[in-house]
């Protein structure tokens, strides 16, 4: 079985969505949709026309990436979503659905596993573990307010912020609560300029006791949804609304937000989750390979354990895959099945990070053009973007240095040296520099 071909990944996170939604809803919304094309690292899927497509979007669009992540193991897929214009308008279905659903649609989908009973603490997230029990179930608790998880990509803190929804979402439980993505909310924003009506945006803050807010680091570059988000939270904080934000690095290193957003993401408890450590890695593999009702030896699971460190997105897509291969071959997973698995989706990672991949992010961040930096140019500008580049190819790829050197237009093993020599220097001297490179590292890891 190819492991990634696209239209059995579509077809497979269908699968996967239909049991976190009511039949009736994912009729009328997922089940005519089918992966037309591959652009990119974007699997586009067209559905009947603009307007599912759109709806399809802003309603399940987080919630479906996460789940073609989980299901490939693979961070940087993302999906688009297209379909000719709607003719005369939504089908009498679509009609009955946005107004049925109107409340919830205002929301992000809650995927049905993110509990906390699914969730294994480790060393590594047990401050953020701790923290979004302890806003569960206390509501007066000031001291975290916000609780602001920050953590790599794939680590587990979408799963945590939806446990705190579940929780609250509880029948015994009297407290309202709007969880959305980020996306979400900007989508929500600029739709209310353009309309020049802001009831929805009000809505999504209206009436709730808790707001819980994923991957807060997309305001980015969003003045005025900063602006109104930041009325939004000083009125829910003063009325002593619990808030929960995720993100993926600290709200210091969160650069394009205003200040005085910064500082009152670290009013209440900042905590960060980390690659989990080897006893909960294998912990996670035993609580994935239960759920998917699997055989699997210790020495296998330890295998798999030891060969995945730094991200429990791909832990989970390994479990995944193994699965659905020996459903569909009828085979035992054994440690040669595992070894093939494993070795193919580490490959897929090291592919990507070629030197012309990290080139062109590390160019991109620093606004030149590959060719510059693959040039002749001395002056600062493109010098350090150059060198930070043959430091991270050195880091990131298996290039020796006489490689790199061919690389960047046939320099000699010795300017590579003292490039990366250079950076290191720089490194200590300037933390802004610093910031960045390590920006740019966390970028390339993930893709
Ligand atoms: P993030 O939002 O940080 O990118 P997610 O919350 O989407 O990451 O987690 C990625 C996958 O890993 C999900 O399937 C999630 O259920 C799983 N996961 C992460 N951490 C844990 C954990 N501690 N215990 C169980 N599953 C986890
Ligand atoms: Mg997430």
């Amino acid at each position: 079985m190819e492991p990634f071909n696209p239209s059995d990944l579509w077809n497979r996170c269908l699968y996967e969505a239909s049991k976190h939604l009511e039949a009736t809803e994912f009729d009328a919304w997922l089940k005519n949709s089918s992966y037309e094309d591959i652009n990119g690292t974007r699997l586009v899927i067209r559905f009947r026309n603009s307007f599912v497509a759109g709806h399809v979007k802003s309603r399940f669009g987080s919630m479906l990436e996460d789940i073609i992540r989980d299901i490939s193991g693979m961070n940087e897929l993302a999906l688009q979503f297209i379909g000719d214009p709607a003719k005369p308008g939504p089908s009498s279905s679509e009609r009955l659905f946005t107004s049925s659903t109107l409340s919830s649609s205002d929301s992000t989908f809650l995927r049905s596993n993110y509990t906390f009973d699914h969730f294994i603490v480790g060393p590594n997230n047990q401050l953020a573990h701790a923290g979004a029990l302890a806003v569960s179930r206390d509501i007066d608790s000031t001291i975290y307010n916000p609780l602001f998880i920050y953590g790599g990509v794939g680590l587990g803190k979408t799963h945590l912020i939806q446990a705190i929804a579940h929780h609250l979402r509880q029948k015994d439980q009297k407290r309202t609560f709007s969880y959305l993505s980020t996306e979400l909310l900007v989508e929500t924003f600029i739709k209310g300029v353009i309309q020049n009506d802001y009831t929805k945006f009000r809505r999504l803050f209206q009436g709730i006791d808790y707001l819980l807010l994923d991957d807060i680091q997309f305001l980015k570059g969003k003045v005025e949804t900063q602006e109104a988000f930041f009325h939004r939270f000083n009125e829910l904080h003063q009325h002593g609304k619990q808030i929960v934000l995720t993100s993926d690095r600290p709200p210091h290193e969160l650069q394009d937000l205003p200040e005085r957003l910064i500082s009152r993401f670290q009013w209440g408890l900042v905590a960060d989750i980390k690659p989990p450590e080897y006893e909960t890695r294998l912990a996670i593999l035993q609580l994935l390979v239960k759920d998917e009702e699997l055989e699997v030896s210790h020495d296998v699971l330890d295998y798999i354990a030891s060969s995945i460190r730094k991200n429990v997105r791909q832990l989970s897509g390994v479990i995944h895959r193994l699965a659905a291969m020996s459903r569909l071959t009828k085979c035992k997973i054994d440690m040669n099945l595992a070894q093939k698995e494993i070795s193919s989706s580490l490959g897929t990672i090291t592919r990507r990070l070629t030197p012309g991949n990290i080139a062109s992010v590390v160019a991109e961040s620093f606004d030149v053009s590959p060719s510059q930096l693959k040039g002749k140019q001395r002056k600062r500008s493109v010098l350090v973007p150059r060198q930070v580049a043959m430091s991270l190819i050195r880091e990131l790829t298996s290039l020796s240095l006489k490689d790199i050197g061919s690389f960047f237009s046939g320099r000699d093993h010795s300017t590579v040296l003292n490039s990366i020599d250079r950076i290191e220097e720089l490194k200590q001297k300037e933390p802004d520099l610093d910031r960045k490179i390590e920006e740019i590292r966390r970028k390339l890891i993930s893709i």
